[in-house]
C-alpha cells in the first residue's frame, strides 16, 4: 500500500464478514474435527475464553493435513455477503486499498477469492497452507512479543496502520474482531461483535450486507476521506498487550 498521511482503508475480516459464511467454522463442523473427544474439550475452553484462538487453531487446523480435497470441497461451495463485489469495486474506484485481515486460513482464502475473480490489496492471515506436494505448513501469524492469545494479531495489525498516519475503517463480525476493531476509527459490525459493542456502549455501524455499508459510505465518502465523519476514539481492548517502543 502506498503511504500517505491521512490515507483512508478498509480493513475487513473475512469469515462470516466479507464471506456469507464462517469458512474455518464449516472445516471444523463438517470434517468431525469438533466432534472428536480431545478437541471438544478445547473448543469448550476456546469458547469459554480460557484459551486464545492461537492454541485452538493449532489443535484444530491441526487436523487438516493430508485433507485437502476435503477442504477445497467445502471452499467451493461458499459464498461471498451480498453486496460485497460492489463494495469491493467501490473501493478500487475511490482509491481506498483493502485488507482482508483473518484469524482463518490463508488457504481458503486465496482459492476462494481466486473463484470469485477478486482481488484486496492485502492478505493478512495465518499462513496455513497446503503446496504443490500436499504437504501441509501450519503458521500463525502472530508476531506480538508481548501476548501470544490470538492466532492473527488484528490490534497489531490495526493498531501499526494507526501509527502509520491511516485512516482506518474495520468490518467485522465476531470475538478476533473486538481486539482488532478497537484501534480503528469507524466500525461496522454485525453479529457477535456488534453485540458487544453494544454492549460496551462503543458506536459502530451495524450492517447486514455490503449494500447497508456502501449506503453509509456513499453519502459522506469525502467526509470519510478528510476524516470529519462522526469519528470515535481509539478504544482499545483492555486485554491487548503490546511491548514497549
Ligand atoms: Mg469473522
Amino acid at each position: 500500500m502506498d503511504k500517505k498521511q491521512g490515507q483512508l482503508v478498509v480493513v475487513t475480516d473475512f469469515d462470516g464478514t466479507l464471506m456469507h459464511e464462517d469458512v474455518g467454522a464449516m472445516l471444523m463442523q463438517e470434517l468431525g474435527v469438533e466432534e472428536k473427544p480431545e478437541t471438544k474439550e478445547m473448543l469448550a475452553k476456546f469458547l469459554n475464553k480460557e484459551i486464545g484462538s492461537r492454541e485452538w487453531i493449532h489443535e484444530s487446523y491441526g487436523q487438516l493435513g493430508g485433507r485437502q480435497e476435503e477442504v477445497n470441497a467445502i471452499a467451493d461451495r461458499v459464498s461471498l455477503r451480498e453486496g460485497a463485489e460492489k463494495f469491493l469495486d467501490f473501493c478500487k474506484s475511490g482509491g481506498i486499498p483493502v485488507t482482508i485481515l483473518s484469524d482463518g486460513m490463508e488457504y481458503y482464502i486465496h482459492r476462494i477469492l481466486k473463484r470469485f475473480g477478486v482481488e484486496v490489496d492485502r492478505i493478512i492471515a495465518n499462513p496455513i497452507q497446503y503446496d504443490k506436494q500436499g504437504n501441509y505448513m501450519l503458521q500463525v501469524q502472530n508476531k506480538n512479543g508481548a501476548c501470544s492469545w490470538c492466532g492473527c494479531c488484528k490490534a497489531g495489525v490495526v493498531r501499526s496502520l494507526k501509527a502509520q498516519g491511516y485512516r482506518v475503517i474495520y468490518i467485522g463480525d465476531g470475538s478476533s474482531d473486538i481486539y482488532g476493531s478497537g484501534f480503528a476509527d469507524w466500525v461496522f459490525a454485525r453479529s457477535s461483535l456488534a453485540r458487544y459493542l453494544e454492549q460496551e456502549q462503543i458506536p459502530f455501524y451495524p450492517f447486514a450486507t455490503f449494500h447497508d455499508v456502501m449506503d453509509v459510505l456513499e453519502p459522506q465518502l469525502e467526509q470519510f476521506h478528510n476524516g470529519q465523519a462522526g469519528r470515535r476514539s481509539e478504544i482499545p481492548h483492555a486485554f491487548c498487550k503490546f511491548a514497549a517502543e
